[in-house]
């Protein structure tokens, strides 16, 4: 426990909440901790990522151990590969039953990118990762989609979710990225009734974002109810 409170000191890593496991040390404590599987330890190397940022290094394990949180650490810091890393390795394989994950961004780019790394961290492993596009906003049923993971803006997501039968209650992860923009700008009615829509009791919600106004807080623990959190250097820079 003293080694943890050294470490985080070292990454300026800030924590609040119960029970929140040790700091991960590296890449490799993926397989050695958590069993984690050849291809994303793989292809964290084949993109050239030699240590776990600081960020990674407090949520990875968080969101393994199934706690919800929310995040702050800089902008550049890595935050899409430490919610996206835990989620293929909960989600593991493929499946049918619907959407088991969603990643909501507040812009088209940021969803694009995001949708583009998760492939790249994926990549070896058959899991089917889908970006909402305007093409697939305009098909006509979307409620056999084959999809994993979902990355969308609010607007897409509940768009379809309200006219093309978008099934999300069978959700098992739901982050909000950039969390602190996702709640100005009038986003906030859709992203809750996308938050209702993912409806399954055992969700795990998280929230990344580069500042974490105190309004941005509040609604946090709204929506997440004994979430640990984790800034990364100060809340407002
Ligand atoms: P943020 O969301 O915090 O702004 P990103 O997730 O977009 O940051 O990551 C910023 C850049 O850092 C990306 O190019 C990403 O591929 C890279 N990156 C992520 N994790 C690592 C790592 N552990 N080591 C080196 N580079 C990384
Ligand atoms: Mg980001």
């Amino acid at each position: 426990l003293e080694q943890d409170a050294l470490s985080r000191k070292k990454y300026n890593i800030h924590i609040s909440g119960n029970n929140i496991p040790t700091p991960l040390q590296n890449f490799a404590e993926l397989s050695s901790r958590y069993g984690c599987e050849p291809y994303l330890i793989r292809n964290l190397a084949k993109m050239g990522f030699k240590e776990p940022t600081p960020i990674q290094r407090q949520a990875i394990p968080v969101l393994l151990s199934g706690q919800e949180c929310f995040a702050c650490a800089p902008t550049g810091s890595g935050k899409t590969l430490a919610f996206v890393c835990p989620m293929l390795m909960k989600l593991k394989h493929a499946s049918n039953d619907g959407i088991r994950a969603v990643i909501i961004c507040p812009t088209r780019e940021l969803a694009a990118q995001t949708s583009r790394e998760s492939k790249k961290l994926a990549k070896g492993k058959k899991l089917c990762i889908k970006l909402m596009t305007r093409q697939l906003l305009r098909s006509a049923d979307l409620s056999k989609l084959p999809c994993d993971i979902l990355i969308s803006t609010p607007l897409r997501l509940r768009l379809s979710v309200r006219k093309k039968k978008l099934d999300l209650s069978k959700v098992e992860y739901l982050v909000l990225d950039e969390s602190d923009k996702l709640f100005e700008e009038g986003l906030l009615k859709q992203i809750d009734s996308v938050v209702k829509a993912c409806s399954n009791p055992s969700i795990i919600r998280s929230m990344f974002s580069a500042t974490l106004p105190d309004f941005v807080e509040e609604l946090a623990r709204t929506i997440m109810h004994d979430a640990v959190r984790i800034i990364v250097g100060r809340k407002n820079t």
